[in-house]
């Protein structure tokens, strides 16, 4: 169970909502307004009408992931990869079953380095595959190299309020 899902909204309405969460929609990049808390699994991008919280990590383009690392409210894990690095495979294999485990309450994202030449320099990513975690702006955390699914799960624990 995830802390920001305690008190389920089935509606993605505005209307009442005191406090407000943004999440850009990995589809689309709209930025969604959510009520705090929500249901996320159930929010929906008032744009293009998808999930907002896909349960598996998707791939993304460099511009996605930087809207997404700049304003997403709830945490984006994001995995720094390229297609000719194969220790990325082995690593997207183990951020999948990782980010199952913490569905509704955590996105993770794929993020191909080679579709933007910038974009290592950018987020000074010296080492394949890195993963990173991004919320409300900041970086949190950052490892390099592979890890086993339940190491990623013991961080993503550790850093979020995630009560998986
Ligand atoms: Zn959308």
């Amino acid at each position: 169970m995830c802390l920001v899902t305690r008190a389920p909204v089935h509606i993605c309405d505005m209307e009442g909502e005191m406090t407000k969460q943004a999440l850009v929609c990995l589809y689309c990049a709209e930025i969604n307004a959510l009520p705090k808390p929500a249901d996320l699994e159930l929010c929906v991008c008032t744009a293009c009408g998808r999930e907002l919280m896909p349960q598996v990590p998707i791939d993304v383009s460099p511009d996605f992931f930087a809207k997404a690392a700049r304003f997403d409210a709830i945490p984006l894990i994001v995995d720094f990869w390229a297609p000719w690095c194969a220790t990325s495979r082995l690593l997207k294999g183990e951020l999948q079953d990782a980010a199952s485990a913490f569905a509704g309450c955590i996105r993770a994202i794929a993020v191909n380095v080679e579709d933007d030449r910038h974009l290592s320099t950018a987020y000074a990513i010296d080492v394949l595959p890195t993963l990173a975690m991004f919320q409300n702006g900041v970086e949190c955390w950052r490892q390099s190299g592979v890890k086993r699914a339940h190491l990623i799960e013991d961080w993503i624990r550790g850093r979020t309020s995630c009560l998986v």
